[in-house]
């Protein structure tokens, strides 16, 4: 097999077993890899009713027939599992250096399932695999961890995905951090991670798979690899990072600010310009990228010393969320998450929401254990200090808005999240496109896979017919994000970055080289169609229907002023044309069975359509 090693390493940590579980030839062609082929592994183990930290619950990383070639952007993982957050399908990526080692040291994933008895970590070599004593590490950070590994394994080739005390403490969004601050942040898989005694996994090899067509794929990469590296999208984000779009997208209202319910303020507080003013700031590259879009910041005062920047979202959530422009507590805020590990977004949203609750008198001082005023950076510190250590209000914080608005008898409609997972800084209202892939997500509110801001800013993918529109319109639009969602759950199965410029058509005749299958760019929509049917069968069988696909009033009330005055997205038009285009039942929330079946999906339409 060609672009795969053909395996994934099977660990059960019950037992302390583990062992290699050939992949099916036919799972790759019609999954490829990544979170795709990972939720067809985890389907099988999916029971409804079934604790998110339970042993049964698998984790999962895996790697894509991209990963390890000459392909420029393409050092990127996934890892999935039910998430302890939301209790449904979960999945996020990270990019660094860990994917390409993990491929290298001779797998396309690792399948974990169990707890053990004590902290452990799982350390492979070249296809070698073993599950050694953790407890040495547990209560370290992420990046001591790391370093510790490091040294005590003496490879300098040896890349560390692990948790920090996020994870070890449950914290419901607590994320999985490899190579010093590269993040897979959402839906809490560091805690399903720690739920498993699983402090650590320690990957190294130079295991090489081939590529059917060298001569092709080496064109290909010179091609895209100078298209990137001379685009003017890549030196802004080598300069800027993610920040660039901070004052652009508060013009349009499109970033949210007081809890959802301002969209204009001074953003050049925490714009990349202002964070390159106040820091000195290098730019940090995944492996093998020529865009470099992470920040290292230099940081003084409490732990001086270069820290992972924060990127755009996270600058929002702990910045104009929060009413804070204190750049230094939003540095900290970030560098303490990614320490630690746990997810800023569902930290700054959930803390924003303490905030408003607090402003409100739904939340007292007294249950708060302090002030929790607007704007104040050291208050918010303080609270991500309590949220990783499960202390005093942080142990409510840490379960995400959901379970805050139940616990303080909160008007739900209040709590920023959908299906569980907290709100992007993306406004939903800026872009109708990005509220209905919100309200349908397979994660819940993700606005990766829905990033429809792109298209609708100046994007197009032409070979599906996806072309910019008019950014307000409801009506025309839900068919579009729901094609332009199976295109983006493809850059997560391939695994490639969503930063690259590479054409569909480009992507289409990359895989085609690399698997020596030929697959045209309807074949990969196709492929991205059947994992997000998959994943939505995962979730149907945990209970998830029609009424789940909503947004919560607190962010598509439409606002006053701002780039999105007077707009709110027709959530009914978008949901009724997104369910027609995708053939869902409406009155169950489930794929029909023919459309199942459709998709090669038998045993999701039995399980989903037995009576
Ligand atoms: S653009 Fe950024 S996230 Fe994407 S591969 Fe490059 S460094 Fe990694």
């Amino acid at each position: 097999m060609f672009g795969y090693n053909g395996k994934f390493l099977g660990v059960d940590l019950n037992t302390g077993e583990t062992k290699s579980l050939e992949m099916e030839e036919g799972h790759l062609k019609d999954f490829i890899g990544g979170s795709s082929l990972a939720a067809r592994l985890i389907y099988d183990h999916v029971k409804p009713g079934m604790d998110p930290l339970s042993p049964e619950n698998p984790l999962v990383f895996a790697v894509g027939p991209f990963t390890g070639t000459t392909i420029p952007m393409v050092s990127r993982s996934a890892v999935c599992g039910i998430s302890p957050l939301t209790g449904i399908w979960g999945e996020a990526t990270t990019g660094g250096v860990f994917p390409f080692r993990l491929k290298a040291a001779g797998y396309d994933g690792i399948f974990i399932t169990g707890r053990a008895e004590k902290p452990v970590y799982l350390y492979i070599n070249n296809g070698k695999a073993e599950i050694r004593d953790a407890s040495h590490l547990w209560g370290k950070d992420t990046y001591q961890t790391h370093q510790v590994l490091k040294d005590e394994l003496k490879d300098r080739g040896l890349s560390v995905s692990c948790i920090g005390q996020g994870g070890e403490n449950l914290v419901k969004y607590a994320c999985v951090v490899n190579d010093r601050g590269r993040v897979a942040g959402r839906c809490g898989l560091g805690a399903l991670m720690g739920s498993k005694n699983l402090k650590a996994v320690a990957v190294t090899g130079d295991v090489k798979s081939d590529v059917a067509n060298k001569d092709k794929i080496d064109e290909l990469t010179k091609q895209v690899r100078e298209a990137i590296s001379s685009g003017l999208m890549s030196l802004v984000y080598r300069e800027y990072g993610t920040l660039l779009y901070m004052d652009m997208g508060m013009l349009l209202g499109d970033v949210p600010a007081r809890y959802f319910s301002r969209n204009v303020f001074a953003a050049k507080h925490v714009t990349g310009q202002a964070l390159r003013q106040a820091y000195t700031v290098t730019s940090h590259a995944c492996y093998g990228c020529p865009v470099a879009c992470g920040r290292v910041v230099k940081k003084v005062g409490k732990d001086a010393g270069e820290v992972d920047g924060p990127e755009f979202e996270t600058a929002v959530a702990f910045g104009p969320l929060c009413v804070n422009y204190d750049l230094d507590s939003i540095v900290e805020a970030n560098h303490l998450c990614n320490a630690h590990g746990i997810d800023t977004i569902s930290a700054g949203v959930s803390i924003a929401y303490a905030m408003q609750l607090y402003e409100q008198g739904i939340l007292d001082e007294k249950k708060a254990g302090m002030k929790l005023e607007w704007g104040d950076g050291g208050a918010i510190v303080k609270l991500v200090e309590k949220i990783i250590g499960r202390e005093g209000i942080g142990e409510l914080l840490g379960e995400g808005t959901r379970r805050m608005a139940e616990e303080l008898g909160a008007d739900p409609t209040t709590a920023a999240h959908v299906k569980g997972l907290e709100m992007p800084m993306h406004d939903a209202r800026a872009y109708t496109g990005m509220a209905i892939s919100y309200a349908t997500g397979p994660r819940g509110a993700c606005h990766l896979k829905g990033d429809y801001y792109n298209i609708d800013m100046t994007g197009s993918v032409p070979e599906l017919d996806i072309v910019s529109g008019d950014r307000f319109k409801s009506e025309g639009k839900a068919a579009l994000a729901a094609k332009y969602q199976n295109y983006r759950d493809m850059y997560d199965s391939l695994l490639l970055c969503k930063f690259s410029s590479i054409s569909l058509t480009q992507i289409a005749e990359i895989l085609s080289g690399i698997t020596g299958w030929d697959y045209t760019p309807l074949d990969i929509n196709t492929v991205g169609e059947r994992s997000i049917n998959l994943k939505r069968a995962i979730s149907n069988r945990l209970g998830i229907t029609r009424e789940d696909d909503k947004l919560p009033d607190v962010c598509t009330a439409a606002l006053k002023e701002g780039g999105t005055a007077d707009r709110s997205p027709d959530m009914d038009v978008l949901l009724r044309e997104y369910y027609d285009y995708r053939k869902w039942d409406w009155a169950t929330g489930k794929p029909t069975k023919e459309k199942l079946l459709e998709l090669g999906l038998e045993d999701a339409a039995r399980d989903l359509w037995s009576d």
